[in-house]
């Protein structure tokens, strides 16, 4: 197991397994079949890929659909195991190529289609391979009770048979229904095998259910608060589907759609853009999602109400698979009531089994009216045993707060707003009524009003949460787009002439579990390495989640890694990632550094020493940043450059820049000649005096390419150690 932690770590860059990992490889690798049922983003690749490289031979992987082999190949490749899929898209010589390859044990695993054991050709091919054991992902499709049933499945059981070794099985499944697991070792043979089910609990997911009948308003506004997510929307019918996907569009979203109705290449293409992050949305029908790997989905929407919690579950269960905080929203209207009762009545079958689906639809509508946790409600619907406690991550759990009166604090808002003749934004609104003292505010005599400093009390976040919610209910109006102005809307008179209340709930207020979890990391510098991700993607043609996972990237723009050893601590980064692209995305922090004048070396203790806070329960940062800074100083005394210091220091060399700039600025001796010559330095500051700021990406931009950032750090801290002195 010391190995596979290993691996672990060396290939996927994680720290830890996950719940049932380690069994499942140690029994595997003691040769005992396995029955694993993890959820959806449980982590289950995993446990049939680290095996493979601890054993002799090749893994055969039996996988249900085309494109989840290609994701899976193309994440394997990435990591650098060597894999490859056979499927009906291969051309016949690329495929005679591939098992020839896995013939003479390339592979370490080997993904192919059910229906493949169907033909004998193929099975003759495979007893060339040398299996060291047969992996069935997606095992439920085996079973007749299972939702996607592929009679191929059944043919599993040959393969086991044709090598006299007996290699082990393993199968994976998300399904945990007793009839499907029955079927499972039945059907596909597993003997005395080692079972694990872990927890049907999603954390990273947050439940909620609205409810509405303005729905597309719903979702335009959510769309807009997530742009640049991935996200799905599903709808009960293709009308719906084609409409939502439509006015999305319209709106000016990358959104793209997908339902029975569309031409095979046609839902291919959609399902690619999707996937390849050409489009952020996907309005869909629940012909969608069964065979997409897509890790990094944000959030599910569900237009309308499903026709039972499986699907819902299931459905829903499709954001967040990589781990991340993601969300799922069912919009529900008592309309979504009578449409599923609709379908039921029109669809084909007996009676019998129409009354189950009615039965079916009540827990889902009971769903949807409960007002208690709704993890609570869809967990203990698999599994009876369930007992936690309220989760505090849905919609229930964190509303079941107060809601409060705002009805006076609106008052005075709108009747600011109004006095100042409904002329201006936000800020400015905010401005007057906390009594700023600014000569804008003076100019425009706004401090002889009456609603001046009439809200002093509150804080400016406060104020912008409240002013957003009204105008989110609609009680201000948002006039004009370049230069937007808060106005009154007519329910807005409503309540300055006492006519109506206006009560907020103090949702927004109370953090998830989920929003805790997330440490502070830098957006700008996130966002700049996302298209780094997204361009890098492309030109391998993969997925942009195959490269690096958001978590990865999150985790950069903590840490800011700048060289190969702090790169590959990053979460998500083994070493075959490190060494293709860990140069790339350095360069891009190292500019960014750069650019903005970010002292790293200051974040860099205070993750340390947050850390170790945690360990040891007191800061001991100021002191190690004195010292560390000392220390390369130190060095440098002694005649050492920067890149000598670096290296003997395991640091990068802007860290050490950053240390002597530092030390010269608290006024240590440097020689500023071992730096920057004088005629540069001359040029650096002509430009200095023309541009400002304290920006240095600009002032690069007009010195000649040759002069460097360092020299430009050195030139402007002589500079300004010099004018104290002269001070
Ligand atoms: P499943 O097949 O069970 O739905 P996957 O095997 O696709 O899930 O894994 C989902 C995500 O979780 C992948 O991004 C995978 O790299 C990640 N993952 C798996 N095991 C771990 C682990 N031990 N630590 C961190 N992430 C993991
Ligand atoms: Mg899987
Ligand atoms: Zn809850």
């Amino acid at each position: 197991m010391d190995k596979a932690a290993e691996l672990l770590k060396k290939y996927y860059g994680y720290d830890s397994f996950r719940e049932g990992q380690r069994e499942i490889i140690e029994n595997i690798m003691s040769h005992r079949d396995v029955l694993a049922i993890m959820p959806t983003g449980g982590g289950k690749s995993l446990c049939y890929q680290i095996p493979s490289m601890l054993m002799d031979g090749t893994v055969i992987v039996i996988s249900p659909l085309i494109s989840l082999m290609k994701d899976q190949v193309d994440t394997l490749r990435q990591i650098g195991i060597p894999s490859a899929f056979i499927n009906s898209s291969l051309p016949l010589g690329e495929l005679r190529q591939i098992v020839r390859d896995a013939g003479n044990n390339k592979y370490r695993l080997l993904y192919v289609a059910p229906e493949r054991l169907e033909s004998e050709n193929f099975i003759e091919l495979l007893k060339n391979i040398k299996i060291s054991m047969i992996a069935v992902d997606e095992a439920h499709c085996v079973s007749q009770w299972g939702h996607d049933f592929r009679p191929s499945y059944l043919k599993i059981r040959n393969i086991r048979d044709l090598s006299d070794k007996n290699p082990v099985v393993s199968a994976f499944t998300a399904t945990a229904t007793p009839e499907v697991r029955e079927d499972i070792i039945n059907l596909i043979g597993l003997t005395e095998h080692y079972e694990v089910v872990t927890g049907f609990d999603r954390e990273n997911l947050k439940f909620e259910v609205v409810r509405i009948n303005k729905k597309f308003q719903y979702v335009l506004k959510y769309a807009k608060e997530h742009k640049g997510k991935s996200g799905i929307i599903y709808s009960l019918t293709r009308k719906l589907t084609d409409e939502v996907c439509g006015r999305l569009i319209n709106e000016g979203f990358k959104a793209v759609k997908y339902h029975a109705g569309l031409s095979d290449m046609e839902r291919r293409q959609n399902q690619d853009d999707f996937l390849y992050d050409n489009a952020d949305i996907m309005v869909a029908t629940n012909a969608f999602g069964m065979g997409i790997d897509k890790l990094d989905i944000r959030y599910v929407i569900h237009y309308n109400m499903p026709k039972n919690i499986e699907s819902y579950y299931q459905e829903a269960g499709r954001a967040g698979r990589d781990g991340e905080p993601s969300e799922c929203i069912l919009l529900f209207s008592p309309q979504d009531i009578v449409m599923n009762n609709f379908l039921i009545d029109n669809s084909y079958g007996e009676d019998s089994l129409k009354s189950n689906e009615y039965a079916k639809l009540r827990d889902m509508v009971n769903y949807c009216n409960t007002d208690k946790c709704l993890r609570k409600h869809l967990i203990s619907y698999f599994d009876s045993g369930y007992n936690k406690e309220n989760c505090n991550n849905c919609g229930n759990c964190l509303s079941d707060i107060e809601s409060r009166d705002i009805t006076v604090e609106t008052q005075k808002i709108l009747s600011c707003i109004y006095r100042m003749g409904a002329r201006f934004g936000g800020n400015v609104v905010i401005d007057v009524l906390k009594g700023s003292n600014s000569k804008k505010i003076r100019s425009l005599n706004f401090h002889k009003l009456s609603t001046y400093g009439i809200m002093k009390e509150y804080d400016r976040d406060t104020l912008k949460e409240i002013i957003s919610y009204l105008i989110s209910e609609n009680y201000i109006a948002v006039v004009g787009d370049k230069y937007p102005v808060l106005n009154i809307s007519a329910s807005g008179y409503d309540v300055l002439r006492g006519r109506q209340t206006v009560t907020i709930r103090k949702l927004l207020s109370k953090k998830t579990e989920a929003d805790k979890n997330v440490t502070a990391y830098n957006r700008d510098l996130f966002e700049i390495l996302r298209s780094l991700r997204k361009e890098t993607a492309d030109s391998l043609r993969v997925p942009p989640f195959v490269v690096f996972s958001d978590a990865s990237l999150r985790d950069m723009c903590v840490r800011y890694p700048m060289n190969k050893e702090e790169f590959l601590k990053i979460y998500g980064a083994g070493e075959v990632k490190t060494e293709r692209y860990g140069g790339k995305f350095m360069d891009a922090i190292i500019d960014y550094v750069h650019d903005n004048n970010i002292n790293t070396e200051d974040i860099k203790i205070q993750a340390s020493s947050e850390t170790s806070d945690e360990a040891s329960g007191k800061s001991s940062g100021t002191s190690k940043t004195e010292d560390t800074r000392t220390v390369s100083y130190n060095l440098y005394k002694e005649g050492k450059n920067i890149d000598e210091i670096a290296k003997q220091r395991g640091l990068s060399p802007i860290t050490v820049e950053g240390h002597l700039v530092y030390c010269a600025r608290l006024g240590y001796e440097i020689n500023y000649r071992d730096f920057v010559s004088e005629d540069k330095e001359k040029l650096i500051i002509e430009a200095y005096d023309k541009i400002g700021g304290d920006k240095l990406k600009p002032i690069k931009e007009t010195l000649p390419d040759e002069i460097t950032y360092t020299e430009i750090k050195f030139a402007l801290c002589r500079a300004d150690t010099a004018g104290e002195k002269n001070e």
